[in-house]
């Protein structure tokens, strides 16, 4: 039985961290079509983004990796694979509500974090990305990963997802993990100022959090943030250079 969980744990590191080596690789790829030279003499950064968050893929592999076994051998959690289980209106609740509950969560450890002790200890690794790269997605100390890992696998034992939503909201997780880092608005313009934008968090929002530290702590909405008045609004018009689309 231990055999198998540890297999498990390596099974889902290996595809987390492959998962970041893709998803980071693609959207620097794509950085380097459309805002050329933006990392420039970055690499030893890069470098540092790369090796904390290949760390943190092992923190967030270990319990997603005995989630995974535990769902496949004993039916534990609260995964569904059949469609029809749940009505068909749940799917995209569900995926709502894994969203922000995570967001939740996010806020309020990202604002202790950002307390002195907490800086010190493991949130200032994270802002040792100055400006973040598309790499920085999951450069965090594992104190901080930790408390990022622990997340997705609570909430399976507790709030009813089908597996094709789950993978969704794992796909939406990583892919904004990365586009909020990579120094550049991937969104249109139309959507990032709209109502919508007002309350999702898009690189631009995120991109004045690494600027000023003390405001848009939030994770996927700016609910929070609206909420206890830490929202400080997007970054200035000229932080994504070719500030004319903008
Ligand atoms: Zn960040
Ligand atoms: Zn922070």
């Amino acid at each position: 039985m231990l055999t198998a969980i540890i297999l498990s744990a390596i099974a889902m590191t290996l595809i987390v961290a492959l998962r970041y080596l893709l998803a980071s690789g693609i959207f620097a790829w794509a950085t380097q079509k459309m805002r050329p030279g933006l990392y420039k003499g970055m690499r030893p950064q890069i470098r540092q983004e790369i090796r904390w968050s290949l760390l943190s893929a092992a923190i967030y592999g270990v319990p997603a990796g005995v989630i995974a076994w535990g769902w496949n051998n004993h039916g534990w959690t609260q995964i569904y694979s059949s469609v029809s289980d749940y009505p068909l209106w749940y799917w995209p609740l569900s995926i709502f509500l894994y969203l922000f509950a995570h967001d939740t969560w996010f806020y309020w450890t990202h604002r202790l974090m950002h307390r002195p002790k907490w800086f010190r200890i493991a949130h200032a690794v994270h802002h040792a990305s100055r400006p973040p790269t598309a790499w920085a997605a999951m450069s965090f100390h594992p104190v901080e990963a930790l408390t990022g890992a622990i997340v997705i696998p609570l909430l399976v034992f507790a709030i009813p997802i089908h597996v094709g939503a789950l993978a969704l909201v794992l796909t939406i997780m990583t892919v904004m993990g990365v586009t909020n880092h990579m120094g550049w608005e991937v969104f249109p313009c139309w959507l990032v100022h709209s109502r919508a934008g007002y309350w999702l968090i898009t690189a631009s929002h995120h991109q004045r959090h690494h600027d000023e530290y003390r405001c848009n702590f939030g994770l996927y909405f700016r609910f929070w943030d609206h909420l206890c008045k830490t929202d400080k609004g997007l970054a200035d018009a000229s932080w994504d250079q070719p500030a004319s689309q903008h």
